[in-house]
């Protein structure tokens, strides 16, 4: 395997992976095997990646910001980037409702289906769980998401890997960087210089057991799969979210092309890991490293731009997780609450998936959280919320997988724009974990 590129390595991981998942389904005692033999190699790259997160993220940011130089920089590319992002993320809906008005697959649904799928999960810890999630997320009051992003206590917002807070400390430490005098900030600004390349050295390393990762994901996603009658009938449905993902996907490329003049395939390539890493984990959290390597030494943007863009998209950034939101509401819609079908609801349904987007965490299946208040806001009945996540439950996994890829891709997307427009997009370079192997062997 050894001169095979990365990408392949990891799609060969991954399709291994589905085939060794179906065999040990179809075997007695399978499933109970690669829960306890094979899923713990699959958690434990997560972790490794976990584990990267957050001082990645500070040591990128805090020296990105201080490299800057200039705090208007900091001003400029942060509205560039928000915008561009809800920029994206509004596309995303409009286009994820056209697809499921367009196509209707709620229609035509048989009373039948609908019961089966309502006695099988709409009791399911799964779906009750969402709900719960989605309730507590609501108590909070209208501003609770603002006062979130600024910690009490810094190491609290380390250990609970609070992304937002801990972008809004290493803005703040970047900041006051500029703001004192060059001889003074020197050492803070070289030590997470050094911090930064110790940590990409190690996702470098941790992605050479990323092969291995994928297949023991994979193969743990595709053991939870039993009922692939029901899942035939929400064909339809699952159809349309990966269309739309697809759509996404292709209009991220026009815009690389066209503003970056890159080729959209070199774009992929480079990228390519970091999609089939978001597939495998369904989080765009757990990729961020990553996202990031990449972006940085494959794409060639700059680290004051992929510090600030790529952690801030990973938490606000999901286009693919309210395309999904606007096309399952309304399908859920179309099955069991028509009437709920106006003009209104579905204007309201874009500002609130857009919002609900910036809310929702970057981990598995947080957009099915968030998707429970988008259908509260247009007044969903209560006692059919079960129903209507029930109805969507069976296929939510695979979607998932694929709306984080789109996440992920989005992010880098933007990442290339924004670094284009501040003349911050320079020549890959890429680095392997062996460069100084030579020397300390
Ligand atoms: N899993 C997605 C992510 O991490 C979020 C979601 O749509 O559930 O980007």
């Amino acid at each position: 395997m050894k001169k095979l590129a990365l990408h392949w390595k990891i799609i060969i991981g991954m399709i291994l992976g589905i085939i060794f998942g179906f065999i040990m389904n179809s075997i007695d005692g399978g499933k109970g095997f690669v829960a306890d033999w094979i899923a713990p190699f699959g958690k434990i790259f997560i972790n490794l990646l976990k584990l990267i997160a957050v001082p990645l993220i500070l040591a990128s940011l805090i020296k990105g910001v201080a490299d800057l130089k200039d705090i208007s920089k900091i001003k400029s590319m942060g509205l560039r980037t928000i915008s561009i992002y809800i920029g994206t993320t509004l596309i995303a809906i409009i286009i994820g409702l056209s697809i499921v008005n367009l196509v209707k697959p709620g229609d035509g649904m048989s009373k039948e289906t609908i019961e089966k799928i309502k006695l099988k999960y709409a009791d399911d810890a799964g779906v009750v769980d969402k709900l719960t999630k989605a309730s507590n997320q609501k108590s909070a009051g209208p501003l609770q998401a603002l006062v979130d992003i600024f910690p009490s206590n810094i190491f609290k917002s380390f250990v609970n890997a609070s992304m937002l807070q801990v972008i809004f400390f290493a803005l703040f430490v970047g900041i006051c960087l500029l703001l004192i005098e060059e001889k003074k900030a020197s050492p803070l600004i070289n030590f997470f210089d050094s911090l930064n390349e110790v940590v990409m050295k190690m996702v470098d390393l941790i992605m050479l057991f990323a092969p291995y990762a994928v297949f023991a994901l994979l193969a743990n996603v595709i053991i939870a799969f039993d009922d692939t009658e029901i899942l035939l009938k929400l064909v339809q449905y699952a159809l349309c979210v990966v269309f739309g993902l697809a759509l996404m996907i292709g209009f991220y490329l026009v815009l690389i092309n066209s503003y970056t003049k890159k080729s959209p395939l070199w774009f992929l390539k480079q990228i390519s890991p970091a999609q089939l890493l978001a597939f495998s984990t369904s989080s765009s959290a757990a990729t961020l490293p990553v996202t990031m390597e990449r972006v940085e030494e494959h794409l060639g943007v700059d680290k004051e731009v992929s510090g600030f863009v790529l952690p801030v998209g990973a938490t606000v950034n999901m286009d693919g997780t309210s395309l999904y939101q606007g096309i399952a509401a309304v399908f859920i819609m179309q099955v069991i609450w028509p009437e709920g079908l106006t003009f209104t609801n579905q204007l309201v349904i874009v500002a609130t998936a857009l919002l609900a987007s910036i809310g929702s965490a970057a981990v598995p299946s947080a957009g099915m959280v968030m998707l429970v208040i988008v259908l509260e806001s247009i007044g969903f009945p209560e006692e059919l919320l079960p129903i209507g996540l029930a109805l969507i439950f069976a296929v939510d996994r695979p979607l998932d997988m694929c709306r984080t890829v789109v996440n992920v891709t989005g992010d880098a997307t933007v990442s290339m724009l924004v670094a284009k427009s501040l003349g911050k997009l320079n020549e890959p370079n890429p680095k392997n974990w062996d460069d100084n192997y030579e020397e300390v062997k």
